[in-house]
């Protein structure tokens, strides 16, 4: 038996791209660089051919699991129909209309906008171009309102379209405009993020094709073909039950993995099931059945290498389980705002009813950008510049899109991502779901956990790639971790904090703080307090209750080892008392070479001095890629954590933070969690972890348009309880900053794995100065108000965390406190 279906002409074979001699499709890796490998054994066709349903339904659906676990993307867009003109006729399409039948040939500049606007006050983050090909060339009307207009052509209009939609909007616009030259594709990338173009089918004798030129399947091939030439992130598929074979199928799909073993470029094969509609000439022919379309999403998913995606409809089939099940991992275009103009007598299902079909069928939904995180992380090779920013500023560490208008540090409310609280009557321990809901990778690396076992980098990373009910899951067992190790009170310190300069000789990116004659001098002038003042703050900050002041600032460029000694003493003339918690590893590692003294000797001068603790701000990422980017003449990874092995190795304890949601991904999340984790089981020295999620709004790297807008609110859920599961066994308390969350997004926070909440901050500057908006000082009874929903209790603690106890009637800052 041959393994080859019989039939078909060697010439056509040669035009699509064939399979090797054996008749084996081998997906091949391509684009070096990227994550592109074969994660599956090859599958001949006959097997394809011959296998039962069930079967290939089982084999591509574990393929589709191995690839993308249980994730689901969809891409939340509109959908613009520039021009319904189009100068094919398709035996099966309702889209294209004659002029008399449209008010005017095009979408003007205005429509368009408005389309776009409505898409993004409903949260999409693309505008896909839907449009006729080349209808000047049959239309008349087309041509006169393209020149009318000033345009050449209808791809030179869709370019400007799309370039006011990206400049208005930020939406990112997917250019769908059939086959075109290499110019008109070039053209394009300039404007658009990715671009698009059914194939269909590679049979050239399709009666559903006569009449379309541009449906020529040697025109398709072409133009996939220049795509990949131009790196353009490239959208394809197939239409199934037009009336090809299923060896026709297997041969289309053969073309677009040999393109894209090429080029690299193909991102993701639709798979659309063919339905008839009234009107055209191919509404008496059945629409496709079933099992057809099942069949061909398992052949898509088999065929084609693994980092194509695969997506199928899912306005198109009336149940979505069964696409689930033959493979896809994607569900395309989801508009809240437009029909599928397309298809616009099958409206898209809601969001809600994709996520229960979604998670009923064991996997979680995903919002994504026009183009896939496999291309939006490595924008050097697949955007054109102007498209850089666009893309990062839609995007979250992982590259798909941006959930939510939540950013830190802002107004907007975050979203509800826990299930709403039920408080017991008296403590209890979190209930804790055995599994995650879904399965899949997540839930076994709970699971793991709920057993015991220490969550390596690759394990952490899993856990940070957690979508809907998985967010919930890592939260519970988090929360269940928390309440384990440090039970149900919510610690805060009462502090003051003590920035006392803002004059800085490093050019940290993401600081908008400092006011260095290098920096972008965004907000207030450079100051630099007298030794006086800080004894003054310090004294007015004990007569408030503080127990503690933290002393941080840049590092001045008069600034010799001595100031921070200096420092000190000013600190201690106001008080002998009170903790002094200050200087960054930054500041210690500069006061030291300032100095020319060994930094252990140095951290004893300033632990005898007073010093009693140091902030772990200045870890930023502890990822050297990273820091080459945020912070290049910073000290390095090594650095921080060797100044504070040292001052653990004096008997100065302090803390690990992480400022998250600029510039990374979450392995370097992963590495910093693992580096410092190490170090505390070697020390001892670390009291808690900080996340600090990046204030975005006015710090230089942003405003140079080089960085995202910080974290996602899931992803800072995440960090604190990613962060709790980590250090279990190593670090007991994980702290939220309240500056840069507000009330609702602290209360998720002190829900999954948080137990403290900082300091008052008594003078908030840092964040501040970054655009954050909750304030510059929290009290007691603010705190108090904070955790009283959640039933649990409030205790102020010292710095390392013993409890501080006032007399009745106290009247500090910190007045009815217990
Ligand atoms: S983060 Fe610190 S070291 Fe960097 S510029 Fe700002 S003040 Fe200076």
């Amino acid at each position: 038996m041959t393994d080859r279906p019989v039939g078909r002409s060697t010439a056509m074979r040669a035009q699509v791209g064939v399979a090797n001699a054996s008749g084996k499709v081998t997906p091949m890796p391509a684009d070096p660089g990227s994550r592109r490998t074969p994660a599956f054994d090859a599958v001949t066709r006959a097997e394809l051919l011959d296998a039962s349903l069930p079967e290939l339904h089982h084999r591509a659906a574990s393929v589709r699991d191995a690839a993308f676990g249980t994730r689901m993307t969809f891409s939340p867009k509109v959908f613009i129909p520039l021009t319904m003109l189009c100068r094919d006729r398709c035996g099966y399409c309702t889209f294209a209309k004659a002029p008399a039948r449209l008010e005017s040939p095009y979408l003007s500049i205005e429509q368009v906008l408005d389309i776009a606007r409505a898409g993004r006050a409903a949260g999409c983050h693309e505008a896909l171009f839907t449009l006729g090909e080349g209808p000047e060339d049959r239309y008349p009307a087309a041509a006169g309102w393209l020149a009318d207009h000033g345009y050449t052509s209808t791809v030179d209009y869709l370019a400007a379209a799309c370039a006011a939609v990206l400049e208005e909007t930020g939406l990112l616009p997917h250019a769908n405009a059939g086959a075109l030259s290499g110019a008109d594709l070039a053209t394009l990338r300039a404007v658009s993020a990715s671009q698009g173009m059914m194939v269909e089918s590679t049979n050239p004798e399709l009666d559903a094709h006569r009449s379309a030129p541009d449906k020529v399947p040697a025109r398709r091939l072409a133009t996939m073909e220049a795509a990949g030439r131009l790196a353009i992130p490239f959208t394809t598929g197939l239409l199934v039950g037009i009336g090809e074979s299923r060896a026709d199928r297997l041969d289309t799909l053969e073309a677009i993995a040999a393109s894209h073993a090429r080029h690299g470029h193909i991102q993701e094969v639709i798979v659309q099931n063919f339905l008839p509609k009234p009107g055209t000439s191919m509404h008496r022919h059945p629409p496709c059945p079933t099992d057809e379309f099942l069949w061909t999403i398992a052949a898509a998913r088999l065929m084609l290498p693994t980092d194509i995606h695969l997506q199928a409809p899912p306005n198109l089939s009336d149940e979505l389980g069964p696409l689930v099940g033959a493979g896809i991992d994607d569900w395309g275009g989801v508009s809240p705002v437009t029909a599928d103009h397309v298809n616009p007598e099958r409206a898209w299902p809601a969001l809600g009813i994709l996520r229960a079909a979604t998670e009923a069928a064991g996997h979680v939904l995903a919002p994504r950008l026009t183009l896939y995180p496999e291309f939006a992380l490595h924008p050097d090779t697949w955007l054109d510049p102007a498209l850089r920013f666009p893309v990062m500023d839609a995007s979250d560490a992982e590259g798909l899109g941006r959930d939510h208008p939540w950013a830190s540090g802002g107004e907007f409310p975050p979203p509800e991502l826990l299930p709403p609280l039920v408080v017991p009557d008296s403590p209890t321990r979190p209930a804790v779901a055995t599994r995650a809901p879904t399965g899949g990778a997540v839930a076994e690396v709970l699971e793991g956990v709920l057993a015991g076992q220490t969550v390596g980098e690759d394990e952490i990373v899993t856990l940070f790639g957690a979508r809907g009910p998985e967010v919930r899951a890592v939260a519970e067992v988090a929360d269940q971790l928390r309440y384990d190790i440090v039970g149900d009170e919510v610690t805060f310190v009462a502090n003051r904090n003590i920035n006392y300069t803002n004059v800085c000789t490093f050019k940290c990116k993401f600081c908008a703080f400092s006011k260095g004659p290098l920096s972008l001098n965004l907000r207030g002038t450079p100051y630099l307090l007298e030794l006086s003042d800080i004894t003054d703050r310090v004294a007015e900050a004990e007569a408030m209750g503080a127990t503690e002041v933290c002393l941080q600032g840049g590092i001045h460029p008069k600034f010799d080892g001595d100031y921070y000694l200096e420092v000190i003493k000013a600190v201690r003339q106001a008080s002998s008392t009170i903790h002094i918690h200050g200087f960054t590893a930054l500041e210690v590692t500069e006061g030291a070479r300032r100095s020319e003294m060994a930094l252990a000797d140095y951290l004893v001068l300033l632990r005898d001095a007073g010093l009693r603790t140091l902030p772990g701000t200045a870890a930023e990422v502890l990822d050297d890629d990273v820091r080459a980017i945020i912070c290049p003449d910073k000290i390095n990874t090594e650095e921080w954590l060797e100044a504070h092995r040292a001052a653990h190795s004096v008997g100065l304890n302090s803390n690990v933070t992480i400022m998250f949601g600029s510039v990374e991904q979450p392995r370097s999340w992963a590495r910093h969690l693992v580096r410092t984790r190490e170090l505390q089981l070697e020390t001892g020295g670390f009291t808690e972890f900080v996340p600090l999620p990046f204030v975005h709004m006015a710090t230089p790297i942003y405003i140079q348009r080089k960085a995202r807008r910080g974290p996602t609110f899931r992803e800072t859920v995440l960090m604190h309880a990613v962060g709790r599961i980590a250090y279990r066994g190593a670090i007991d308390n994980i702290q939220l900053s309240w500056v840069k969350m507000g009330a609702a997004g602290a209360r998720q926070l002190l829900r999954s794995g948080v137990n403290d909440l900082g300091g008052t901050l008594i003078d908030e500057n840092i964040s501040r100065a970054a655009g954050a908006s909750h304030g510059q000082m929290m009290d007691a009874d603010g705190f108090r108000a904070l955790v009283a929903p959640l039933g649990r209790t409030l205790a102020q603690r010292t710095t390392l965390y013993g409890r501080v106890i006032h007399p009745d009637g106290h009247d500090s800052v910190l007045a009815g406190v217990r």
